[in-house]
Order: C-alpha cells, then structure tokens, then sequence
C-alpha cells in the first residue's frame, strides 16, 4: 500500500509499505478513505518531537471503511463506515473508566520511554513516534486500529466524510479547549492561535455560551476566517501589544479564560523570541512557550488558562508567581477524542456546527509531502490539508 512516510527533519514521502495485518483479536483494519494533517504533525515534520524514526508512516486524523475485524471485535464488521480517535485506548483501565481515554494505562509498549520524559506514561497515538507506541499512523490507504471495539465510530450516511472527518482530533480539542475554561453566561473568552484548532475552539467557546471571544494571530487569512466563519474579534499581535488590546477590550480586568491553541512552536516579537529559538536550538528548552506565557499574563484573576496547544518536554520563563499570586487555574490534555465522539457527531447532525469550513485544499494522497510544505509554511492561505486515500 502507500503511506506517508516521515524520513527525517521537513522530509515526508508518500512510499509503497507492507500492508497491515490483523495482529491481536480486538484489531481492525481500515480501509482509509479521508485524512488530514494536523498542526501537532508539523511539530515531528520539523524535528521538535523525539523518537521520530525513519520509515514512520504519520497521521492520526483518519477515517474509512472497515475491511477486517479480529476475533474480539463484536461491534464492527466489514463494511462499516467510520471515524477513529486519534489516542488508543484500551477501555477498561483506570485512566479509560474515567474517560481519560489519551491517558489509556495499556496502549503505550514504550511507556518506559515517556516515563523517563513524563515521570508517567500517555497512552499510545497513532502515527506519533515511538514515545507513545510507534503505532502506524493513517496517511495511507490502510491501517491497522488497536483495541477497535473501543475506539472506531460509525457513522451516518446522512453526513459527509468531511463533516465527520476531525471528529477524530480538532474538533474535539478545540471543544475541550473551550470545555476546559468553564464558560458561563457573560464569559470573554481569549484564544492564542487561529489555525483549525483554535477556529474550532472559538465555534465551540460560543456553542457553550461565550458571550465575546477575542482570537489573536498574525496570518491576515486567519484572521479574516475567525470573525467571518467563526464570529470572533481578532487581535494581530504583530500590530498591536495584545496584553494592552485585550485588557482594553475587557474593562481593564482581561479576559475570563485563556485558550492556548499554539503549542510549542509559537512565534512572536524579539528579544523574547530571540531567546526561545536560541535555548530551543541547544536543546536547552525542548518547546518555545510564547502564547502559553501571554496566555498566563493576560488571564482575569481567578481565571483559567486552557491549553490544548501540545507542548514536549521543558519551558523556561514559566510565570509560575502571576499563576499563584492571581489564583490563575491551568488546565490541559492531549483529548481524549472518544468522549466527545458521539455528543459533538449529533451537534453536527443537529446543523449546529460543520467542522468542514476549516478545509482549504483537497488532494490525493500522493501529494502528501506537497500538503505538508502548504501547511507548514502557511503558504496558498493554507489553512486545513485533507488528502484522498
Ligand atoms: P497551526 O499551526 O495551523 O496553527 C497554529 C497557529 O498559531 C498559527 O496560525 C500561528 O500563526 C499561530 N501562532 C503562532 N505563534 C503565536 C502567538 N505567539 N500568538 C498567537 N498565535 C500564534 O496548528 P493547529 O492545527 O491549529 O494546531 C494548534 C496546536 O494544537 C498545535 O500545537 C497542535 O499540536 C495542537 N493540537 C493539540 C491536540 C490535543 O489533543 N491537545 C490535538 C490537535 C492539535
Ligand atoms: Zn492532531
Ligand atoms: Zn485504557
């Protein structure tokens, strides 16, 4: 079959690759017929996340068509139409009875690896470095789905692939990423990023009851799509000093809850950034917290900061005194996608919200390495890559 193969630092190549086999009872293998590349891809496309190997095949945003069920698999069958979670998730340890499915106890093989990292284990994804089980990602036309009773979705054929497609990753982020600030009526709620997490994560600060969101970017047509599609205000913080725009925005006080939808690769301003890219390059700090630190400062008193952008390891500069002396709340996760699966299916069946405004360009899977070069450098207002399996 073709994958999507990670070779090295910004070197994807779509290559021919032995088909997945079924390997233990509760595995499925998928026939992929849509998936997506996701900003948390970019960071292993530019070399931020150890335990790359050569010969990877990447992706976790994935959906398609079942073609083979094991033993143990009750609940689907050949034919099946659906859409997998990008954690795997063993359904019946601690962390998975308490809906933790990211955090599953038994889907990691190289859990020792991240314990050294972590001090414990994440469960294991797909397609994102051995760290977290060197699973076979779903940037190719089949592969293989661990525990597949508990994780795959069907779904309806009242909808289409790209409606349902980042129920597997973005769209239950960006909801988390809204879920994790505690909205009530009256809320302003700020978002770091206007790439497809954070569009996803203003449309669902609004589904639970934002009155106002303030999205912050530097990309001109990111910054158009938020308000346009996604009814947010915008702050270009390349124009503006957004910790002065947002308390002026708020009466002084600063917003109710801060969305960290950058990640480790944030950008900004000198000499800040400066020095972020220089203790990042000699590995002095693994990921450069730019909006997470902007998030902290700008955050009300009492206020929480919710970040889904995915951080690694260590962050320097952490403001730990603005956290403890203004009684902040921090809350985080790599999503636990299969909570959210069938709630936010039925928003979208209920045409409160389609997840398929994000999409800018459509291709096969072969041009895989192009999407990435697209989306990395936010080039051709580039803002969501879904390839054709
Ligand atoms: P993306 O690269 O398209 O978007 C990131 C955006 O952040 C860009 O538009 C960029 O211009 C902006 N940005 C950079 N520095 C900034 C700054 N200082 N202030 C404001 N904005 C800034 O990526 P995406 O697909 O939207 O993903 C965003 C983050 O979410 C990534 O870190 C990704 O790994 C993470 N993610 C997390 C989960 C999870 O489970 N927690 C799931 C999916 C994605
Ligand atoms: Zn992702
Ligand atoms: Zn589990």
């Amino acid at each position: 079959m073709l994958a999507n193969c990670w070779m090295g630092k910004k070197d994807v190549r779509v290559q021919n690759v032995p088909d997945p086999q079924i390997l233990n009872d509760r595995d499925a293998i998928i026939r992929v017929t849509k998936t997506a590349i996701c900003g948390s891809d970019l960071h292993l496309y530019n070399g931020f996340v150890p335990g790359m190997q050569r010969g990877d095949i990447l992706g976790h945003e994935f959906m398609g068509e079942v073609v083979d069920v094991g033993k143990g698999v009750k609940n689907l069958r050949a034919g099946d139409r659906v859409v997998v979670p990008f954690p795997i998730a063993c359904g019946a340890c601690n962390a998975c009875k308490h809906e933790l499915y990211s955090a599953c106890e038994n889907s990691n093989p190289n859990a020792w690896m991240a314990e050294k990292l972590w001090g414990h284990s994440s469960g294991g994804f797909f397609g994102y470095s051995h760290l977290v089980g060197g699973f076979a990602g779903g940037q190719a036309q089949y592969v293989r789905v661990p525990f597949a009773d508990v994780g795959p979705m069907k779904v309806p054929d009242s909808l289409s692939d790209e409606q349902v497609l980042f129920l597997t990753d973005i769209f239950p982020t960006g909801y988390m990423g809204a879920e994790m600030c505690g909205i009530r009526p009256g809320d302003v709620v700020a978002v770091w990023g206007c790439g497809p997490v954070g569009q996803l994560a203003i449309v669902s600060a609004y589904l639970l009851g934002a009155e106002r969101v303030i999205a912050i970017d530097r990309f001109e047509y990111r910054l158009r799509m938020a308000p346009d599609k996604a009814g947010a205000e915008t702050i270009n913080y390349e124009e503006v000093s957004v910790l002065e725009t947002l308390k002026e925005m708020t009466a002084g006080r600063g917003p109710d809850a801060c969305i960290d939808a950058v990640g480790m690769e944030a950008h900004g301003h000198l000499p800040m950034y400066a020095y972020d890219r220089a203790k990042q390059a000699m590995k002095l700090e693994t990921d450069r917290p730019i909006a997470l630190r902007e998030a902290i400062l700008a955050c009300r008193n009492g206020g929480t900061v919710s970040v889904v952008g995915v951080y690694g390891g260590f962050i320097d500069k952490f403001p730990m005194g603005a956290v403890v002396n203004r009684s902040l709340t921090i809350r985080s996760g790599q999503t636990p996608a299969h909570r959210y699966l069938r709630p936010l299916l039925e928003r979208i069946e209920r045409g409160e919200v389609d997840p398929s405004f994000i999409i800018t360009h459509r291709m096969p899977l072969e041009s895989a390495a192009e999407g990435f070069s697209l989306f990395v450098d936010k080039e051709d207002d580039c803002m969501k890559v879904v390839l054709e399996a």
